[in-house]
C-alpha cells in the first residue's frame, strides 16, 4: 500500500448512547466460535472477567517461559532471602533461652552482630532480585507491546472501521503498562511470600507441633479472605480499565476534531462529555478503593486474634513448663511477621486481578484475526503489465446477509496502461471499487484478477507493492517533507525525491523553504495547505513506481493553475501504468480510455474510447445519466470560469 488512507470513522464523531464502552456503534459480535474476525471489531463484555480466569493467567505465564533461567535465579534468591527473613525469631529465641536468661553478655553481641550481617546480606540480595525481576518484566512487556502493535498493523480496514482509536490506544499503552506490574513484581513477590508462609509453618511445627497446627489453622482463613477480596475487586478493576479506555477515546476524539469543536463553538459540550467520562472513571476507581479499603484491615484483625490465641496457648505452655520463654517470644514474632507477606500478597493479588482485566483486553486485540490475509499457498505477484479485470464483483461492508451491497455485479476490464475514470454521485461505490483492488476489503462475490492472477491468491504485500494509491484524505507523518515523500520507498535517493516533487509541482516551493526537503511537516501536516499535502501524497505514490495507479482526484484543494500543471505531468507519469481515477474534472474524463458511471453500487453506463470518439463523447451522445450529470453537476463549475473547457467539451 503506497498511500495509507485514513479509515472511515477513525476520528469522526461517534454516538455512545446505549453502546458498549468497548465497541463502536453497530459493531457486530463475531459469529460462531473461535477467534474473532477483524470485521467484528473488539467485543465488549459485562462486568467481571468474561471468560475463565485460568486460561488468561496461563497465557500470561507463558510469556515468562523464555526467561525461565533468569526467573529461576530470582526464585532461588527469593528462597535465600526468605530463609534469612525467617532467622531473626530463631535467633531471638536462642538469645532469650541461651544467652539472656543465662546472662551470656558476649554471646548476645554475637547474636546482634549476626542479625545485622544477615539483614545486610538480605538487602543486597533483595536489591539484585527486585531489579532483575523488574528488568525481566519490562522486557516481557516491551515484547508484548511490539507484538500488539505489529498485530494491529496487520488488521484490515474492516477492523479499523469499527474499532475506536482511543480505546485501542489505551489497550496498547495503559493496559500493557499494568502488565508490567504483573511481570515485574506481582508474580515473583507472590511466590516469595508463599514460600515464606510455608517456611514459617515448617519451623513452627518443628518447634512445637501444637503451635504449628494453630498457625496452619490460620492459613485457610488468610486464603479465604483473599479469595473473597479477589472476587469482589475483580469486576471493579475491569470497570476501571473500561472507563479509562472510554476517557482516552473521548479525549482523543476531541483533540483530533478540535477544529470542528472550535468551529461550532462546542468546547463546553466537549468538556462536559470528557468530564462525564472522567466522573465515571472516578466512580469506578472509588468503588475499587472502597473494596480494597474494606479488606485491608482484615489481615490486621486476623493477626490480632492470632496473637491473642498464641499468648493464651503458649503462655499456658510456658507456665506449665512445656514451652520455653524464647519459643513464646519467637512465636509471637513470627505471627507479627506474618502481617507483611499477607498484606503484600493482598496487594499483589490486586495487581494480578488488574492484570487479568488488562490482559483480557490486550489478548482480545491479539486474537482478532485479520480478515484480509494471505491465502494458504499464496505466491508473490510476479512483475505485471497491469491488466485488471473485475468479474461479477459484489461487496457489502458488513458482509452479512442483511447488509446493503456497496457494489453489485461489477464487471470491468482495464488493459495495461489504460486510464479508467470512475464517475457517479457520491455514495455510488467509486471508492469502494478502488479499495477492493489492493484488498483493503475482500469482495464477497466475483473475482478480481491482475494479469490473470486472482488477487486473493497472491501475497497481500506483493499485491500492494504493485499498486499506488493516492486518496483525498492525506495523512502526513510528523517528519520532514523529504521523509514524507520517501515514506513508501525509504531507499529513494534525493534526486528521485526531487523528481517526484517536481512532477507534482512542489520542487520549487520546497526548495524555497529555509530547510528545503528537511523542513518538518509537523503533526498531521498542519504547516501545509490541503493542496500541498495532496501533492506530497501523490509524490509519495509516484516514488514507488507502481504499475497500477489509483487516484481520487482532488476536487478543490489544488488551485486551477497548479492543477493544470499537475495534469500535464500526470499525463506523462501515467504512461505505462493502468490508472484508475475517481474523476471530478472534465480534463480527466476527456483523457480517459474508459468511463464507468456508477449509481447505487452498479455500473449503469460505460464507454470506451475508440479511434473515432472518446469515451466522454460517446457517453454524452448516449444522453443518459452521465450526460445529465455533466450538464447539471458541473455547470456551476463552468460558470465560475475555472474550467471553461467543460461546457465546450460537454457539447462537442
Ligand atoms: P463514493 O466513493 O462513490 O462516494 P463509497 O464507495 O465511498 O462511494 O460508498 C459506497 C457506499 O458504501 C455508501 O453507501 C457508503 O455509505 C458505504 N460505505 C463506504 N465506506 C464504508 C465503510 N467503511 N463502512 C460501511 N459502509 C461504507
Amino acid at each position: 500500500m503506497k498511500e495509507p488512507s485514513q479509515p472511515r470513522g477513525s476520528g469522526g464523531m461517534r454516538q455512545q448512547a446505549g453502546g458498549n464502552a468497548l465497541q463502536g456503534p453497530g459493531a457486530r459480535r463475531p459469529q460462531g466460535k473461535g477467534a474473532p474476525g477483524d470485521k467484528g471489531g473488539l467485543g465488549g463484555k459485562g462486568p467481571g472477567l468474561s471468560g475463565p480466569v485460568r486460561p488468561i493467567l496461563r497465557r500470561l505465564l507463558r510469556y515468562m517461559r523464555p526467561h525461565t533461567a533468569i526467573l529461576t535465579g530470582v526464585v532461588l534468591a527469593a528462597l535465600a532471602t526468605s530463609a534469612i527473613e525467617l532467622s531473626p525469631p530463631w535467633i531471638i529465641r536462642l538469645s532469650v533461652d541461651r544467652f539472656i536468661l543465662e546472662r551470656q553478655t558476649a554471646r548476645i553481641w554475637w547474636a546482634a552482630g549476626g542479625l545485622l550481617l544477615l539483614s545486610l546480606v538480605q538487602g543486597g540480595i533483595d536489591f539484585l532480585r527486585l531489579y532483575v525481576t523488574a528488568y525481566t518484566g519490562q522486557r516481557i512487556v516491551f515484547g508484548i507491546r511490539n507484538e500488539v502493535f505489529e498485530h494491529l498493523s496487520r488488521l484490515s480496514f474492516s477492523f479499523y472501521d469499527r474499532a475506536r482509536t482511543g480505546d485501542l490506544m489505551s489497550r496498547v499503552t495503559a493496559d500493557i503498562d499494568v502488565l508490567s506490574n504483573f511481570f515485574g513484581r506481582a508474580a515473583v513477590i507472590m511466590l516469595t511470600n508463599i514460600l515464606i508462609l510455608l517456611g514459617m509453618l515448617g519451623v513452627l511445627i518443628a518447634w512445637d507441633w501444637r503451635l504449628g497446627l494453630l498457625f496452619l489453622a490460620l492459613l485457610p482463613l488468610i486464603a479465604l479472605g483473599m479469595w473473597a477480596y479477589a472476587r469482589q475487586v475483580q469486576p471493579a478493576w475491569r470497570r476501571v480499565r473500561r472507563q479509562l479506555a472510554a476517557l482516552t477515546d473521548a479525549l482523543q476524539e476531541s483533540l483530533a476534531g478540535i477544529l470542528v469543536v472550535k468551529l461550532f463553538g462546542r468546547e463546553r459540550f466537549e468538556v462536559k462529555r470528557t468530564s462525564q467520562r472522567s466522573e465515571r472513571l472516578l466512580q469506578a476507581n472509588l468503588q475499587s478503593a472502597r473494596i480494597s479499603s474494606l479488606w485491608m484491615p482484615y489481615p490486621n484483625v486476623l493477626m490480632g486474634v492470632a496473637t491473642g490465641l498464641v499468648l493464651w496457648v503458649a503462655g499456658r505452655g510456658v507456665i506449665g513448663g512445656v514451652l520455653s520463654l524464647g519459643a513464646l517470644i519467637g512465636f509471637t514474632t513470627y505471627v507479627q511477621m506474618l502481617l507483611r507477606p499477607i498484606r503484600q500478597t493482598g496487594m499483589m493479588l490486586n495487581v494480578v486481578v488488574q492484570s487479568l482485566a488488562a490482559a483480557e483486553r490486550v489478548f482480545e486485540v491479539l486474537d482478532t484475526q485479520p480478515e484480509v490475509q494471505d491465502a494458504p499457498g499464496a505466491y508473490p505477484l510476479p512483475s505485471i503489465e497491469g491488466r485488471v479485470r473485475f468479474e461479477g464483483v459484489s461487496f457489502a461492508y458488513g458482509g452479512g446477509p442483511g447488509d446493503a451491497e456497496a457494489l453489485r455485479d461489477v464487471d470491468l476490464e482495464a488493459a495495461p496502461g489504460e486510464m479508467i475514470a470512475l464517475v457517479g454521485p457520491s455514495g455510488a461505490g467509486k471508492t469502494t471499487l478502488v479499495h477492493l483492488l489492493p484488498r483493503f476489503y475482500d469482495a464477497q462475490k466475483g473475482q478480481i484478477t491482475i494479469d490473470g492472477h486472482d488477487i486473493t491468491q497472491v501475497t497481500v504485500q506483493s499485491l500492494r507493492e504493485a499498486i499506488g494509491i493516492a486518496l483525498q484524505t492525506v495523512f502526513l507523518f510528523d517528519a520532514s517533507i523529504g521523509e514524507n515523500i520517501a515514506y513508501g520507498n525509504p531507499r529513494a535517493t534525493q534526486r528521485e525525491i526531487e523528481w517526484a516533487a517536481g512532477v507534482v509541482q512542489m520542487h520549487g516551493f520546497i526548495q524555497s523553504l529555509p530547510m528545503g526537503y528537511g523542513t518538518p511537516v509537523g503533526e498531521r501536516g498542519v504547516r501545509l495547505s490541503g493542496g500541498q499535502k495532496q501533492r506530497i501524497a501523490l509524490a509519495r505514490v509516484l516514488l514507488t513506481d507502481p504499475r497500477i495507479l489509483i487516484m481520487d482526484e482532488p476536487t478543490s484543494s489544488v488551485d486551477a493553475e497548479t492543477e493544470r500543471l499537475m495534469q500535464q505531468a500526470l499525463q506523462d507519469v501515467r504512461v505505462g501504468r493502468t490508472t484508475f481515477v475517481i474523476a471530478h474534472r472534465l480534463w480527466t474524463v476527456q483523457q480517459a480510455d474508459q468511463i464507468l458511471f456508477l449509481r447505487d453500487g452498479q455500473v449503469v453506463e460505460r464507454a470506451c474510447s475508440t479511434a473515432e470518439r472518446s469515451a466522454h463523447e460517446a457517453l454524452l451522445a448516449a444522453g443518459g445519466d452521465y450526460q445529465h450529470m455533466v450538464t447539471l453537476q458541473f455547470q456551476a463549475e463552468t460558470l465560475t470560469a475555472r474550467e471553461p473547457a467543460w461546457l465546450e467539451g460537454g457539447t462537442q
